[in-house]
């Protein structure tokens, strides 16, 4: 069984600095030697490094696009893939390879930690070894047990697209508000076959990893004023808005706010309405405060991640320059289940 590491960065590759006392991500051969274990088990692993190492604040999506052409370049020499990454910005960059990678039928983990490796109560070693033999993991016909670019932190594994980071101390950074886990690792690793997601073997893997950065977030809250509103959705450029919104999906009944957003949709800005809530679904109409929002135009996002819409935005505008219709249908269809419609 073979394994490439792709090493972008994070605390699980930090050390500190003697004079400031912060992090910073060393280099390849220091971390390398915290883990000697990696090249004496089963599974021969190999490593490809960003240069430099990135803490995943300075991720963006042109390393989401180097990330997706490192698993498409070598995707015929490994039955799986492990990322290396800071848990600050994991959610997004797994929610955008889960998008760029089309057709994915092997599994491309995502990992870090929350101290150093060479921290003595560092959970990195724990984190690292399980991704890896996640992504080595077969099921009983030889297919890939999680062909799915997915998230290994702590005890459990998550489709990516559904994680949001949690917690910025404990060893559980993330969590999947609205999909169950797919494995949770314990004395063994137990698989929940039935939430795993499995593509048509036929087709062959697509890499699309166009972007448009074009998009925003309006968070709505009690006393928001309209020039702030006005300011985010008259942004020269703007292609799309994620809208947070309070509870079912619901907004303030204010006629300037509804009026801004009826303009933006009339711009040709798409307006997608994400709850602030963790767990849930949007349901607009459900309250009679959110009517207004469905008729100035606004679409629903249902149960999606902040982090797993903005991504899906940047990702349909990359590659539908210039067809808003089909990127509005397709915000409102799950690609690789990172929402649910009912
Ligand atoms: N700042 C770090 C990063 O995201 C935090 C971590 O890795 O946990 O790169």
């Amino acid at each position: 069984m073979k394994v490439l590491l792709l090493f972008t960065g994070g605390t699980i590759s930090m050390v500190r600095d003697a004079k400031s006392g912060a992090l910073h991500p060393a280099d390849m051969a220091t971390f390398q030697s915290f883990v000697p274990e990696l090249f004496v088990g089963d599974v021969e692993v190999d490593m490809l490094p960003f240069d430099p190492l990135l803490d995943s604040s300075d991720i963006n999506p042109e390393n989401w696009s180097k990330m997706a052409h490192m698993v498409y370049d070598n995707y015929d020499k490994y039955d799986g893939f492990v990322i290396l990454h800071g848990t600050d910005t994991m959610s997004y960059s797994a929610s955008a390879l889960s998008f760029m990678l089309h057709n994915l039928s092997k599994p491309v983990v995502f990992t870090g930690s929350q101290l150093p490796v060479g921290v003595l109560r560092s959970d990195a070693k724990e984190n690292l070894l399980t991704a890896i033999e996640i992504a080595a993991t077969k099921d009983e016909d030889g297919n890939a047990m999680v062909p799915e670019v997915t998230i290994f932190m702590d005890d459990a594994l998550y489709r990516g697209n559904r994680t949001t980071k949690r917690n910025a101390e404990h060893f559980s950074a993330f969590n999947s508000y609205n999909y169950p886990a797919l494995a949770r690792a314990g004395v063994r690793i137990t698989y929940q076959k039935q939430f795993i997601q499995h593509p048509n073997t036929t087709a062959q893997l697509r890499l699309r990893d166009k972007t448009d950065c074009n998009v925003a977030v309006l968070k709505l809250f009690p006393g928001i004023t309209e020039p702030v509103v006005k300011a985010i959705l008259t942004t020269p450029g703007l292609r799309g808005v994620v809208l947070e919104t309070y509870g079912a999906g619901n907004a303030p009944s204010c006629d300037w706010l509804y009026q801004h957003l009826r303009d933006a949709v009339e711009r040709g800005i798409i307006v997608v309405n994400k709850t602030q809530c963790n767990t849930g679904s949007v349901a607009m109409g459900q309250y009679a405060v959110s009517l207004p929002l469905l008729k100035a135009g606004v679409i629903s996002g249902y149960d999606i991640t902040t982090e797993a819409l903005l991504t899906k935005m940047m990702y349909l505008f990359g590659e539908n320059p210039s067809n808003n219709e089909l990127v509005r249908e397709l915000l409102q269809t799950p690609l690789c289940g990172e929402l649910t419609k009912d």
